[in-house]
C-alpha cells in the first residue's frame, strides 16, 4: 500500500517505521523542519529492546502557510541548514494515518489534502487521543472512508529523526457508526496490514466506544498526574484515588450518554488500576505532563476541556472536568514560573 503518515512525531514514526519495514511505500509528512531534515539526511532511527536501526523512509515537510512566499524584490535569505529535499508524495495515498497531536489535526489534515495525499479513494485512519479529531477529519474525507480508534503502544521522540519504541500495546480500530459495510471491510483490510507489520491489532464494530473509553482514561490519568506533577505510580499510592477518578469519570460518562455512546466507568477504573502496576506503565510520565515540561501545548482542550464544552452544549453538568481543564490551562500559562524550591532566590 501507498501510505502517508500525516503528523509524524513519536507515534507517526513508529507506525510509519513498522509499515515501511513490512514493505509498504510509506511517506512521513511533518511540520518540524529539523525532524524532516534529519530523516531525509540520515534516515529514521528507531530504538527498541533489540537496539537501534536506521530506516530510509522518505519524509516531506508540510507546506508552511505561516511563512508567506517572499516578495520578488526581497529574495529569501539562505537557510541556515539545508532544506529537506524529499520527493513530494506522488498522487493520492491508499491510506493516510493522521498522528498529529489533537490540537493540530485540522492543520495536518489540510496539509495532507494540499499535498494531494488524500484523494477520492484514500482511506484515512486516526488513532490519536482525545475528542474532536473525527470532526476535524470529516472536513477532508467522508465518513465511509474514515476509520478511527486508539492505541496503547508507547513511543518517545528522542530528538529529530529518532524515536524510542516502548514495550507492547494494543491497537483497536473500526468504522464510524452508520458508515456502512464498505467501511467495515476497510477496517478489516487496514487491521490486516497493521497485523502484517507486527502491530497487535483488533477491529471494533464502533470506533466511538473505543475512543470514548480512552478519553475517559486520559481525562483522569493524564490530568491528575499533570496537576500533581507525579508519575502514574504515585497516583497508585493516593488512598482517595477511586473517589477522585469517579468524580471525573461520572461526568465523562454523562456527556458520552448524551451523545449516544456508553462509557463503562467501572471498566475504566479497572484499567487505571492495571496501569498502577509498575510492570505496566507505573513509572511512566503522562504525555500531558511531558508536554507541560517541554513547554508545548497539551491536548486538554480535547480531553477534560472537550467534556466541559460538550456538557455545556448539551445542558449536562460537568463542574469537575471544567475545573480540571482550567487548572491545566493555568499550568500551561505559568509552568515556567513554577516554584521547585522553598527559597527560589537562594543560590
Ligand atoms: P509528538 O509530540 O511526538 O509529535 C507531534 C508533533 O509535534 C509532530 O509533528 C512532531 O514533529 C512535533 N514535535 C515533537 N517534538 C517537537 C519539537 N521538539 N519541536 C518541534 N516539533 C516537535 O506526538 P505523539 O506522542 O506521536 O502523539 C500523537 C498522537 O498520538 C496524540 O494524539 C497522542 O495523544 C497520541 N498517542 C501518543 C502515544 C505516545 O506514546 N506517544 C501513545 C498513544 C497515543
Amino acid at each position: 500500500m501507498k501510505i502517508t503518515v500525516a503528523g509524524a512525531g513519536a507515534m507517526g514514526c513508529r507506525f510509519g517505521a513498522a509499515l515501511f519495514e513490512a514493505g509498504h511505500h510509506v511517506t512521513l509528512l511533518d511540520g518540524w523542519r529539523e525532524h524532516v531534515t534529519a530523516i531525509n539526511e540520515a534516515g529514521l532511527r528507531v530504538t527498541d529492546a533489540t537496539g537501534t536501526r536506521t530506516l530510509a523512509v522518505p519524509a516531506v515537510l508540510f507546506p508552511e502557510p505561516s511563512h508567506p512566499a517572499p516578495e520578488p524584490s526581497h529574495p529569501a535569505p539562505e537557510p541556515s541548514h539545508p532544506a529537506p529535499q524529499p520527493s513530494q508524495p506522488a498522487g493520492p495515498a491508499d491510506l493516510v494515518i493522521v498522528f498529529a497531536k489533537a490540537t493540530a489535526t485540522a492543520a495536518v489534515a489540510a496539509a495532507a489534502t494540499a499535498t494531494g495525499a488524500i484523494g477520492p479513494s484514500t482511506l484515512v485512519l486516526t488513532l490519536q487521543n482525545g475528542l474532536g479529531n473525527i470532526e476535524a477529519l470529516l472536513a477532508h474525507v467522508p465518513a465511509s472512508r474514515l476509520l478511527a480508534g486508539t492505541t496503547t503502544l508507547g513511543t518517545e521522540l528522542l530528538g529529530p529523526g529518532h524515536i524510542r519504541a516502548l514495550g507492547s500495546g494494543e491497537t483497536v480500530l473500526g468504522p464510524l457508526p452508520g458508515a456502512g459495510g464498505v467501511a467495515t471491510e476497510a477496517a478489516e483490510r487496514i487491521a490486516l496490514a497493521l497485523h502484517g507489520a507486527g502491530i497487535s491489532v483488533r477491529t471494533a464494530s464502533s470506533a466511538l466506544e473505543v475512543i470514548w473509553a480512552k478519553v475517559a482514561f486520559n481525562c483522569v490519568m493524564n490530568s491528575l498526574c499533570s496537576i500533581a506533577s507525579i508519575p502514574v505510580s504515585a497516583l497508585a499510592r493516593f488512598g482517595r484515588f477511586d473517589e477522585l477518578a469517579a468524580s471525573v469519570l461520572d461526568e465523562v460518562a454523562a456527556v458520552a450518554r448524551a451523545e449516544g455512546v456508553t462509557v463503562d466507568t467501572a471498566a475504566a477504573l479497572r484499567l487505571m488500576h492495571a496501569q498502577f502496576d509498575p510492570s505496566a506503565s507505573g513509572d511512566h510520565l503522562a504525555s500531558m505532563l511531558q508536554d507541560l515540561m517541554n513547554g508545548r501545548p497539551t491536548e486538554i482542550a480535547h480531553l477534560n476541556g472537550a467534556i466541559a464544552a460538550r456538557a455545556a452544549a448539551r445542558g449536562v453538568d460537568a463542574p469537575v472536568n471544567t475545573t480540571v481543564s482550567r487548572l491545566i490551562g493555568l499550568l500551561e500559562a505559568t509552568w515556567a514560573k513554577r516554584v521547585n524550591r522553598l527559597h527560589p532566590e537562594a543560590p
